[in-house]
């Protein structure tokens, strides 16, 4: 076993309970609108783009781009201690909706608009947490 997490965790709720389980099985769940088409991340009741209410949630391909990001030099929570100063990205997922997160297997931050993949890091009993790594070649031709 791993030392104890002890960085802040989510607050799972009955709205958003689908998207985590999502992650701990290693898939990305988001929700599209059945009406526009408009695909969130969180589970808002009605959707932001044409006030309907009715939604699906589907697998989506953990894949996006480096959006933004900064480096904070401060620990705002004694479990970052450790690792300042520490990346937070934004992440802009290939089905649109952002998302906060951290990028792992890259010692610099990339430039942005790199592509992306998820990588799904278990910190808890019933937490596993987004993260992203930046895309690797599929082809094998570079290797
Ligand atoms: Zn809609």
């Amino acid at each position: 076993m791993k030392t104890p997490y002890s960085k802040p965790l989510p607050v799972i709720g009955e709205r958003d309970r689908a998207y985590w389980e999502g992650l701990r099985e290693g898939e990305v769940r988001l929700l599209a609108c059945d009406d526009c088409g408009h695909v969130r991340y969180e589970s808002f009741s009605t959707c932001p783009g044409c006030g309907g209410g009715r939604s699906s949630r589907f697998k989506a391909s953990g894949r996006g781009t480096l959006w933004s990001w900064a480096r904070f030099h401060k620990a705002y929570f004694p479990g970052f201690a450790a690792e300042m100063p520490y990346v937070v990205a934004v992440v802009a997922l290939e089905e649109g909706p952002k998302v906060y997160s951290n990028l792992v297997e890259t010692d610099d931050v990339p430039p942005l608009g790199t592509p992306l993949e998820a990588v799904f890091e278990d910190v808890a009993p019933d937490v596993t947490l987004l993260k992203f790594r930046p895309m690797r070649p599929r082809n094998g031709t570079d290797a």
